[in-house]
């Protein structure tokens, strides 16, 4: 496993090291290291596109080639074809340097074309396993994880990485070539005025270097704050958000803290933008600098008849033409470090496993009657403090358990394992016999019901929201569902019925809606098995009618596990839990419990009690 970035990508604002104005960087310890393992992957993702790299190579060498050309041909136009008076030599070679620079346009549009579709093709490919991988990882990821931040990696970072391909690794093996040419030609026209015009070059090296890493520096600290922003703007700006912010009045104060990411951002940008100047300034004055030199030893030297004033003018051009890639290639131990850093934070989500997933021996659990058992089962979120402990109890096949206990007591957690959404620490969970970590979680869950209490429904139409847990179902399938779930005369009396649009998160439903909508969604899939968690509000006499036909409906037949928020639910439960802490402190029908005298007849006074509605004390005493 790679380490996590952690502070090593964003590091501290200052350290020791070279200052900058109120800029500090400091040294390697806090970027990533360049290790071999991390190369060795992501080389692995160009092998397919192997052949795309070919036609590259040889454009870009080709490329750099014929970029040569028009500056030898200078030479040959000032000492051959002007020296001689030669108007047909000088017509042609003027139009040989034109055709050269023409034929290097046109090979580079092309070779853009393919660096552009090969690595756009990498990011579809990097963007897709990472999108994989997460809707496999479990839900402790989700709950540990900041929304913002897995948008940022799945955005920001995988985009950074086309500029890495298309950027950094073309730019190298450009720059490679070109140095290579360059210096040959150089050497071969004159190899001490070439030694003059290279000792000029450790002089670009050094600065270059120094600048790009507080460029880096400075880019993932703007990085950072860029995934500050999203993660703001995706709090504040979602329904539940919007509607927070508005109740508490908060809408300057976001405003406020909004404008300070935003600031924050831009001025690092600034900062990113301006850093090096002076130094860039520098370097303008040393390239120009070389061919002065160039010019005035050339110059001695074609006064001395010893070179011609071609070779000293393409002298120079091919100068100039080398600090672009020295400078570039000086740089590239920073871009490198960069783009390693965004595989790392890619890295570090591809290779955190999924903790619940199918056993190599898992088998398909075959269609079930619906026995579940819990075998003395604990279970802990973090693996210090107890939420379950030696939860043990059964339920037989087409019967109803209802659990009950205070807030925090642990009752979602316990409905939470049986689809394996979470993993008991230890014990058991049995169905029809079977412990569900031996079966896959396809079948398995294929075969579980949830309504939550607030269920979630896309910002889909109605009709997609149904459809969810059953895409092929007929439309008489999907009308019969909601019949059963008493929303079907609801929807029907929309003006755009079925293809209603319901809001993210299903804003433009009641919470009653919702609940049937949810309900309809998971008697179309048909399972044998529900998970039911109740609404704590509480709904006028028409809609709680509708609710507890449609609920009629979903448990009839089918074995549920119920956290029973209501009276009815609990009076129909074939047996009660009631949970306190984390374990089970009574069980028993509602009239065993109620003589015990213990939780559950305070739950009952407090909460279930005021519920009474048509029902007389004695039928429930
Ligand atoms: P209930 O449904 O009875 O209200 P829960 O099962 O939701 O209780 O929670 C039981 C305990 O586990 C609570 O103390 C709660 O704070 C804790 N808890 C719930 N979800 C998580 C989570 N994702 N991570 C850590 N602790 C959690």
């Amino acid at each position: 496993m790679s380490p996590r970035p952690g502070p090593g990508f964003v590091g501290p604002g200052m350290g020791r090291g070279m200052g900058w104005g109120r800029m500090r960087f400091e040294d390697s310890k806090q970027r990533p290291q360049i290790s071999k393992e991390i190369l060795i992957r992501i080389l692995k993702y160009l092998v397919p596109y192997w052949k795309q790299q070919i036609i590259i190579l040889l454009c870009l060498l080709a490329i750099s080639g014929l970029d040569l050309i028009p500056p030898i041909i200078t030479k040959n136009i000032i000492d051959v074809a002007i020296k001689n008076k030669d108007m047909a030599l000088l017509g042609f070679l003027t139009l040989a340097s034109i055709a050269a620079t023409i034929l290097s346009g046109l090979i580079s549009v092309g070779q853009n074309y393919v660096t552009t579709w090969m690595s756009k093709h990498i990011i579809l490919d990097v963007r897709n396993q990472m999108y994989r991988h997460l809707q496999y990882m479990s839900l402790k990821f989700f709950s540990n994880e900041k929304t913002g931040e897995i948008i940022s990696r799945l955005n920001n970072d995988i985009h950074g990485i086309e500029g890495i391909i298309s950027g950094t690794l073309v730019n190298i093996v450009y720059n490679l070539f070109s140095l290579v040419l360059t210096l040959t030609a150089l050497f071969s026209m004159n190899w001490k005025l070439a030694i003059l015009g290279t000792f000029l070059v450790p002089f670009f090296v050094l600065p270059t270097r120094q600048v790009g890493k507080m460029r880096w520096r400075l880019a993932s600290e703007t990085h950072q704050k860029m995934a500050e922003m999203n993660q703001h703007i995706q709090e504040t700006l979602g329904i539940s958000g919007v509607i927070l912010t508005k109740i508490f009045t908060r809408e300057e104060a976001e405003i406020k803290k909004f404008h300070d990411i935003n600031l924050e951002v831009i001025k690092l940008q600034i900062r990113e933008n301006m850093v090096g100047r002076w130094f860039f300034m520098l370097l303008r004055t040393i390239s120009v600098l070389g061919p002065s030199i160039i010019y005035f030893v050339g110059g001695y030297l074609v006064i001395k008849d010893e070179l011609t004033v071609g070779t000293v003018v393409t002298f120079v051009t091919l100068l100039t033409r080398l600090y672009g890639p020295v400078s570039h290639l000086s740089n590239l131990h920073v871009d490198i470090t960069r783009s390693f850093a965004l595989f790392e934070r890619i890295f570090d989500y591809l290779d955190r496993e999924p903790d619940i997933k199918d056993l190599p021996e898992a088998v398909e659990l075959p269609p079930i009657s619906g026995k579940i058992e819990f075998d003395h089962v604990y279970f802990s979120y973090d693996g210090e403090n107890p939420t379950l402990e030696d939860i043990t109890f059964s339920v037989e096949p087409g019967q109803m358990i209802a659990i009950v206990g205070p807030t925090g007591a642990g009752k979602t957690t316990i409905a939470y394992l049986v689809p394996r959404l979470y993993e008991p620490t230890s014990g058991r969970i049995l169905i029809d016999g079977r412990d569900i970590r031996t079966v896959t979680l396809k079948s398995l869950r294929s075969q579980i019901g949830m309504v939550t209490q607030d269920p979630y429904l896309f910002n889909a139409t109605i009709r997609e929201n149904i459809l969810y847990g059953k895409p092929d179902a007929t439309e008489e399938e999907m009308i019969a569902a909601c019949k059963a779930a008493q929303i079907h005369d609801f929807i029907s009396s929309l003006p755009e019925g079925y293809d209603t649009v319901v809001g993210e998160r299903g804003i433009k439903l009641s919470g009653g809606e919702k609940q049937r909508i949810a309900i309809a969604r998971v008697l179309l899939s048909n399972p044998r098995i529900i998970i039911l968690d109740e609404a704590t509000s509480s709904l006028d006499s028409h809609t709680e009618a509708l609710i507890q036909k449609a609920l009629e409906a979903l448990l009839s037949g089918r074995t549920s596990i119920v956290i029973a928020h209501r009276l009815s639910t609990i009076l129909a439960a074939h047996r009660i839990l009631v949970i306190d802490n984390g374990r089970i402190v009574e069980s028993g029908t509602h009239h065993e419990l109620l003589k015990n005298n213990g939780l559950y007849s305070i739950l009952y006074r407090e909460q279930f009690k005021p519920q009474l509605t048509g029902l007389t004390d004695s039928y429930l005493a």
